[in-house]
């Protein structure tokens, strides 16, 4: 089965969600996992808190392999097995065909000295490898191979009294990006590393509040955005919230880290239509459009109008802007649709060997022979990770016998794997790393008339109104903000 959607794009691990003070809160969470799909399609899970007859807080659970509407397909999951006024839910992405998926799903819970946790992750713990082996070496007993596991260990394990003190102790141990949602039977917290990596934000729903990686599954419940939770912060939503109407924020330790965004996020993964980083995603996108357009324009030989297609949907509004800005510099341009995408593939059988990769772009991808044919043809992507894929969309548009394909980028090359929650092939499978960066090879490699990337700066350009060094760069540039554990091993410690 072919598990993977977009070969030759990079996944993000998880999308996490949380609500306290809704009836409903486990239709809600669905609802929420929902928007939050595309963080993550291979697996998800759903964890709500009730109180029992003898008046003692219990913690429900309901997770699987596949998508949101697979693994919650049957409508009564919610009334019968996930009851409760507070919940959390994470959509997951791991690496296809691993064994220990169904383990690493999340939720994780447990039960421990002060009660019951629950916990949803998105990011990657960057030293989650020496603080694996030094709890191991205490003693613990891991059930899973997920990074997220050290950080139930280390709140579970800590020797103070109150869980919101364990949750800093812990916190302040680990390094990397995280965006948490976690449960206990009194709280909902959400945290977000120092450095504010991933996006995370708090939301209201009537009375109840909800937390989630994006504000697209605010909007799917009709929920009011509140504010970002700020890098290094922890929210706590109890009780008490229903009498003073405000949320309460603790730092996660006392220092200030550098921000570092994760400037992929407004490129390609986060949905256009959510608010991250300060800013409409869909806002930045263009802005990446406008500034390829600006720096690096295409025009037809012939004074003909230049075609200005994207490749859907992550690369759209990215393509409008580019097009925008063109026409700005009076080249005369149309912004059309020359590929058709499908949205049915599902779990589509691709036949394993030589056409794999090919069969998969046709059954994803068709082109609009009338709009391309003998026109000058800008196709505008946001990343090229392995190439393979590129150069089988080309092919296709080829078929459609148009004048000039001319390749636009709005991200720069990558050259370096992602530590913090990103996952990329390996090095080596990079095309720009294979060529060492030399875009005119990866040009011939792709059979184009004319190749450009944005540059690093360029890229800053487009989203940093603010300050350019708020954002991390690391896959384009190599300067990683964090210390790296270089011997980190996917295989061995599975996201
Ligand atoms: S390395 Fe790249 S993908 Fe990973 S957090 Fe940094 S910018 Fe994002």
């Amino acid at each position: 089965m072919n598990k993977n959607y977009f070969p030759d794009k990079p996944k993000c691990h998880c999308g996490v969600f949380g609500i306290y003070g809704s009836l409903n809160a486990s239709l809600h969470t669905y609802y929420g996992l929902h928007a939050l799909q595309h963080r993550g399609q291979e697996a998800c899970g759903i964890v709500t808190k009730s109180i029992n007859e003898k008046d003692h807080s219990v913690f429900n659970i309901h997770k699987g392999e596949g998508l949101v509407s697979e693994v919650f397909a049957d409508s009564k999951i919610f009334k019968k097995e996930l009851p409760g006024n507070s919940a959390i839910g994470h959509n997951r992405y791991s690496t296809t065909g691993s064994s220990q998926l169904r383990k690493n799903i999340q939720p994780f819970i447990v039960n421990y000295r002060l009660g019951n946790l629950g916990v949803a992750h998105n990011g990657n713990i960057t030293n989650a490898k020496e603080l694996r082996e030094e709890l191991v070496n205490e003693g613990a007993i891991f059930q899973t191979t997920s990074d997220t596991e050290v950080i139930l260990h280390l709140i579970a394990r800590s020797k103070l009294y109150n869980q919101i003190d364990q949750i800093k102790e812990a916190l302040c141990r680990i390094e990397g990006a995280y965006c948490l949602t976690i449960l206990t039977d009194n709280h909902l917290i959400a945290a977000r590393d120092p450095y504010g990596f991933r996006p995370l934000s708090v939301g209201k729903l009537n009375n109840a509040f909800v937390v989630a990686s994006e504000t697209c599954a605010f909007d799917i419940l009709q929920a009011k955005f509140v504010r970002e939770v700020e890098p290094g912060e922890i929210v706590i939503i109890d009780e008490e919230v229903f009498e003073t109407g405000e949320i309460k924020s603790q730092r996660i330790n006392g220092t200030t880290s550098p921000q570092k965004h994760c400037i992929f996020e407004y490129i390609y993964f986060s949905r256009p239509d959510s608010f991250i980083f300060g800013h409409n995603v869909d806002k930045m996108r263009r802005r990446l459009g406008k500034i390829l357009a600006r720096k690096y324009p295409v025009a037809d030989k012939d004074g003909e109008k230049v075609i200005v297609i994207s490749v859907p949907d992550s690369s759209n509004t990215t393509a409008l802007g580019y097009q925008t800005e063109l026409e700005k510099q009076g080249i005369v341009s149309k912004p059309e649709i020359g590929l058709i995408r499908s949205h049915y593939i599902g779990r589509t059988f691709i036949q394993p060997g030589q056409e794999k990769r090919e069969i998969g772009v046709r059954i994803k991808f068709n082109i609009v022979r009338g709009v391309l044919e003998g026109r000058t043809v800008v196709i505008v992507d946001d990343s090229i990770v392995r190439g393979t894929t590129s150069k089988q969309l080309i092919n296709l548009i080829k078929e459609a016998g148009p004048k000039e394909i001319h390749l636009r980028i709005s991200s720069s090359p990558i050259m370096h794997p992602c530590f913090y929650g990103m996952d990329f092939p390996s090095r080596e499978e990079l095309i720009a790393n294979r060529y060492n960066g030399d875009i005119q090879k990866i040009k011939e490699y792709l059979e184009v008339d004319s190749l450009e990337y944005l540059t690093i700066d360029e890229m800053l350009e487009a989203v940093s109104e603010a300050d350019p060094e708020n954002f991390c760069t690391a896959c384009f540039s190599g300067n990683y903000p964090t210390r790296i554990d270089t011997t980190f091993k996917k295989e061995i410690y599975e996201l």
